[in-house]
C-alpha cells in the first residue's frame, strides 16, 4: 500500500489531462450511497447525495479515460475537485513499461499532484472522481491524502467483466469503502454510477 507521507514526490509522474468543463444530465439507477470510516472528525458532513456537478466531474473523468487509452494507456481517468468547484489536479493512467511506473495509476497521479500543490485544508473538502473505483494502492493515496469524498463510475466487479483475466490488470478485490473502513476519518463514497458510459473507454482495450 502506498506508504503516503513518505511517497517521493519527485516519481510522480502525474499527467493533466485537459481542464474543459464537460456537462451532463442524469442519474444512473445503480447508484450506492454510504459512508466509510468511522471517525467524527469530519467538520461538516459532505453531502450524501449525487448532484449535476458531480455527474459533470464523473463525465469529465470518464473524458479522460478515453484520452489515456488514445496515448496507448490504461482507461482511466480521474480528477480532484474542491468544494468550490476548482478543479485541483486531473490524470489519466500512466504506468505500463517503458515510460511509466507501476503505481502511476489516474487517481494515485491526480491525488499525488493536488496534495503537492494545495493545503490539507483544501483537500479536506474535495472530491475524488474516478472513472472507476479506486484500486486499495488509490483508496489509500485518498485516505493519506485527507480527501474527504470519492465519487466513481465503475465498480471493481464490472471492470473485472470488462479487463476479464487480462494480465495487465488483475484486479484487486477490495472495495475501497472496505479500505476506508479500517480508517480513522470518515470518507464519503457514491457509485457505481453512469457505468455505462465509463464502460465505453474499455471497449477493444482488454481483447
Ligand atoms: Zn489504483
Amino acid at each position: 500500500m502506498c506508504p503516503g507521507p513518505q511517497c517521493d514526490p519527485a516519481s510522480c509522474v502525474a499527467q493533466p489531462v485537459h481542464s474543459d468543463p464537460v456537462t451532463g444530465v442524469g442519474l444512473s439507477s445503480g447508484l450506492v450511497l454510504g459512508y466509510a470510516g468511522s471517525s467524527e472528525r469530519a467538520t461538516s458532513p459532505p453531502s450524501m447525495s449525487i448532484s449535476e456537478p458531480d455527474l459533470g466531474n464523473l463525465r469529465i473523468a470518464i473524458a479522460i479515460a478515453s484520452e489515456a487509452k488514445a496515448r496507448g494507456k490504461h482507461p482511466f481517468g480521474a480528477l480532484v475537485v474542491a468544494s468550490d468547484g476548482e478543479v485541483l489536479a486531473e490524470a489519466g493512467n500512466a504506468s505500463g513499461w517503458p515510460d511509466g511506473d507501476a503505481t502511476a495509476h489516474a487517481e494515485l497521479n491526480a491525488v499525488r499532484s493536488a496534495s503537492r500543490r494545495f493545503p490539507p485544508e483544501r483537500l479536506a473538502r474535495a472530491t475524488l472522481y474516478s472513472s472507476a473505483e479506486p484500486c486499495a494502492m488509490c483508496a489509500g493515496a485518498v485516505y493519506w491524502s485527507g480527501i474527504s469524498r470519492v465519487v466513481y463510475a465503475l465498480s471493481e466487479k464490472r471492470l473485472l467483466e470488462l479487463t476479464g483475466n487480462h494480465p495487465e490488470n488483475p484486479t484487486l478485490s477490495l472495495p475501497c469503502r472496505e479500505v476506508f473502513a479500517r480508517g480513522q476519518r470518515r470518507i464519503e463514497v457514491l457509485g457505481p454510477v453512469l457505468e455505462d458510459e465509463a464502460a465505453v473507454a474499455h471497449r477493444g482495450f482488454w481483447d
